[in-house]
């Protein structure tokens, strides 16, 4: 794996659309790996990340694809090596990515962790098992013997990766491995504290305001075990919505007594974007990839849908879960 970074003389580094905390994390720790390794990197954002992500990028060479599309050619016809992080099929990086992924004929190398990947790439680094893309970026420096690389500016992307993605070593997703690599970043004296703080301690009022306005519109469907909350585009108007501001919403449903599944619907331009969760077996990657060409991990899984109602969507998704809990 080393050789393919160091034979390359620009690596493209991409990320899914809604870039979060692990694709966000895992790129600039790979990005900081390679200039270690004397290698030119560039990281792709499909869309804008969350504003409270912003810290982490402060030193980064970035585009975001969807304003920056101009400058997307001379980054691709100077790049020998694409690593999509965090995503396994090719759609999950949005239009403008996947079109330039396909029409340039460059070496792909798939760094993940969810399930039923695509095969879409020249090269992969995948395991289900891992907590994180970070935890797997982690390990692949490990398989390189280049430990003593990882210095603090590294650990605080990766340790972030693996905060968001295990909600702070809680899924059941967190390993023995996870714990030993989060110890292993501590030991490089980075502030841990402030990363927790950045990520969840600011809050802007208007989002708290749309937590508490959001709350009350969870519907519990007590018969089949599953709560679900949808926002639409003229409500998060009204909270003053920014990116990120709806992350973590699903979890308060999820929270309930006696609720195995949770959904979370979110309007977004043209679609209904889905968030589901799970505490129980039900494996909401399955119901996600069968109804709503999403997919992600069992108990974390995302979708979407083209119909626009909020009606007809809720209706539509108790009677999608029936059908899935019945099958
Ligand atoms: P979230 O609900 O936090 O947006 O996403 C939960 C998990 O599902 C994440 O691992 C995310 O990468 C994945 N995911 C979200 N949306 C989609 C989607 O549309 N398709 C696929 N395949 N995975 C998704
Ligand atoms: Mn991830």
């Amino acid at each position: 794996m080393k050789d393919l970074f160091t034979s390359s003389s620009l690596v493209l580094i991409i990320s899914h659309q809604g870039p979060d905390g692990d694709s966000i994390g895992s790129s600039v720790a790979l990005a900081r790996y390679l200039k270690k390794l004397s290698v030119k990197s560039h990281i792709i954002f499909p869309d804008p990340f969350p504003s409270y992500y912003g810290w982490l990028l402060e030193e980064e060479d970035f585009t975001v694809a969807n304003s920056d599309s101009e400058k997307l050619p001379s980054l691709f016809n100077m790049a020998d090596l694409i690593c999509c992080l965090d995503f396994n099929h090719l759609y999950r990086c949005g239009d403008v990515l996947h079109n330039h992924v396909k029409q340039y004929n460059i070496d792909t190398l798939v760094i993940d962790h969810h399930t039923y990947p695509e095969h879409f790439s020249t090269y992969e680094f995948m395991d289900v098992s891992a907590s994180s893309t970070c935890e797997l970026i982690y390990r692949l420096i490990q398989e390189n013997n280049d430990i003593d690389l990882v210095e603090q500016s590294i650990s605080e992307a990766i340790y972030t990766g693996l905060v968001t993605d295990t909600g702070s070593f809680k899924f059941s997703s967190t390993t023995a491995y996870t714990h030993q690599v989060a110890s292993q970043l501590m030991m490089t004296n980075f502030d841990h504290t402030k990363i927790q703080q950045r990520i969840s301690d600011e809050n802007s009022i208007s989002r708290l305001h749309l937590l508490g306005y959001a709350l009350q519109k969870i519907v519990v469907n007590k018969e089949l075990s599953l709560a679900y909350l949808l926002l639409t585009a003229e409500e998060l108007k009204r909270f003053n919505f920014k990116k990120g501001d709806t992350e973590g919403f699903v979890n308060y449903a999820l929270s309930i007594k006696g609720v195995e599944v949770a959904v979370f619907l979110r309007e977004d331009e043209s679609i209904f974007k889905f968030s589901f969760r799970s505490k129980g077996k039900i494996k909401v990657n399955d119901f996600a990839k069968t109804y709503y060409n999403g997919g992600g991990h069992e108990n974390a899984a995302g979708g979407s849908s083209k119909l626009m109602n909020p009606e007809k969507i809720s209706i539509e998704l108790i009677e999608n879960f029936k059908k899935y809990c019945q099958g």
